[in-house]
């Protein structure tokens, strides 16, 4: 067995759910620094900045810095940088957050149906007839759709809420436009964490709840994937799974993990 030296943590179903945190989710991530591993935690989520997730862990007991936070929303940035090298015209469909985010990494947000070079997607919780077709103005007339992540739901306390992918189907529903996936399963986000820290894929793990998302990243970049049951999929939907979404290691929850890594 390579030796584990980085650890990638989702963030919904595997240390929180809503504002409340999953067991065991402190220690074990307290243990995994002690044993000298890197950590990231990745979300596709898009809605909030950075540093918005970390305040969130700090409140639980987890200590994090704004660098450690890899987000759908971040890592659009970060592709955007790399195709705009002259700066380029952003219109957002999605919160607050994801704005913040863009206008920190350089790049002029435009409204309405000004001309722009990308149409950024992801949820959008005042999402109305408005935006799609100001969106739609837009996307028709040249701007490529990009999609902060296609998930087709939100987790929250006690079940489910609309997720950014129902966005994205509706841009691409009146707009022939195929959207540019950024998140979760698509590779880009866990990339940029494994550049960043130097390591390759075999001496990293992933933990996520999510068989079609997390597990599914995992296994793409050959890279231990670790599936906790205290998140959206159970273990008998592991099994069922087709072979790429399977995991390595299934534990019930963060309390095994150091078991597994062998920190
Ligand atoms: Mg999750």
């Amino acid at each position: 067995l390579t030796r584990i030296r980085g650890i990638i943590f989702d963030l919904d179903g595997v240390i929180y759910r809503g504002d409340s945190p999953l067991p065991h989710a402190a220690k074990a991530v307290a243990a995994v620094r002690a044993a000298g591993m890197r950590i990231a935690f990745l979300t596709n989520n898009s809605t909030e900045h950075r540093e918005v997730y970390c305040e969130r862990l700090r409140a639980m007991g987890i200590p994090c810095e704004v660098q450690d936070v890899m987000s759908s929303g971040y890592a659009t940035v970060l592709w955007l940088q790399e195709q705009c090298r002259d700066g380029c015209r952003v219109h957002v469909v999605g919160e607050d957050g994801l704005r913040r985010e863009l206008r920190e990494g350089g790049f002029t947000l435009v409204t309405d149906q000004e001309p722009a070079d990308f149409v950024v997607a992801g949820m959008d919780r005042n999402f109305g007839f408005k935006t799609l077709l100001d969106a739609q103005q837009v996307i028709l007339k040249g701007a490529r759709l990009i999609a902060t992540n296609r998930d087709a739901t939100f987790p929250v306390e006690g079940g489910v809420r609309p997720g950014g992918g129902t966005m994205i189907a509706a841009l691409e529903t009146c707009t022939g436009a195929k959207a540019l996936t950024i998140g979760k399963p698509e590779t880009y986000t866990l990339e940029k964490v494994l550049q960043g820290w130097g390591l390759q894929p075999v001496e990293c793990a992933l933990v996520g709840d999510r068989l079609d998302t997390d597990i599914l990243l995992a296994n793409r970049l050959g890279m231990l994937s670790i599936m906790v049951l205290t998140g959206a999929h159970t273990r008998q939907q592991a099994d069922a799974a087709p072979e790429e979404m399977r995991p390595k290691v299934i534990i019930n929850d963060l309390s095994e993990l150091e078991g597994t890594v062998g920190g």
